[in-house]
């Protein structure tokens, strides 16, 4: 599969600061107040970063699907949009040799992702759909409670051929806690 793209395995703090950044921005919305709750995450954690990945060109898929093969325990799956058949026969092909595999997606985005959800219950994977919020908009991914998936980028054709996307793999056992723990908080309200 030809792609192109940027690895770059480095220490970086800075990289981590722009996920909590986005955390943050997401506890802090557009409200008046910053008071309330935030994020648990430490601003000072490091990660090691695996990959940054921009499309175009196309490229990223094939990060993401290197990165779910090498999944030897878990895998869960925040997306907003998931249509693209690399990534979910990756996903199967996971739950196929004993990973523990779980999706979760965006409950008002059942009838674009159909095509997926049905490939998901033809081989048994264990999904929900979370309506609670306005749109469940994350796209995420954590591997063996250690790489971290995310960025702009849904699990999509559109996403891979046609939009101006990012995606950063990270490695750092506490950040993936952080996102699994936010994963577990939707996966408890979301339903099949
Ligand atoms: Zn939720």
């Amino acid at each position: 599969m030809p792609y192109t793209l940027r690895k770059v395995v480095s220490f970086v703090a800075l990289a981590v600061l722009l996920v909590v950044a986005e955390l943050l921005t997401g506890v802090l919305g557009t409200s008046d107040s910053l008071a309330g709750p935030r994020s648990a995450v430490s601003k000072g954690m490091s990660a090691e970063v695996m990959g940054v990945y921009f499309t175009p060109p196309t490229g990223a898929a094939g990060a993401i699907v290197e990165a779910i093969e090498s999944a030897q325990q878990e895998v869960v799956v925040q997306a907003y949009g998931f249509t693209h058949n690399g990534i979910a026969q990756a996903i199967l092909r996971a739950q196929k040799r004993g990973v523990s595999v779980r999706v979760l997606m965006d409950e008002k985005s059942r009838t674009t992702n159909q095509y997926v959800i049905d490939l998901l219950i033809g081989d048994s994977v264990p999904y929900r759909l979370d309506g609670k919020h306005a749109i469940a908009h994350n796209k995420v991914m954590v591997i063996d409670t250690q790489i971290v998936v995310t960025g702009s980028y849904n699990f999509t054709n559109a996403a891979e051929t046609r939009n101006a996307e990012n995606v950063l793999i990270l490695r750092s056992v506490e950040l993936a806690r952080a996102y699994r723990e936010n994963f577990e908080q939707h996966w408890a309200h979301a339903r099949p």
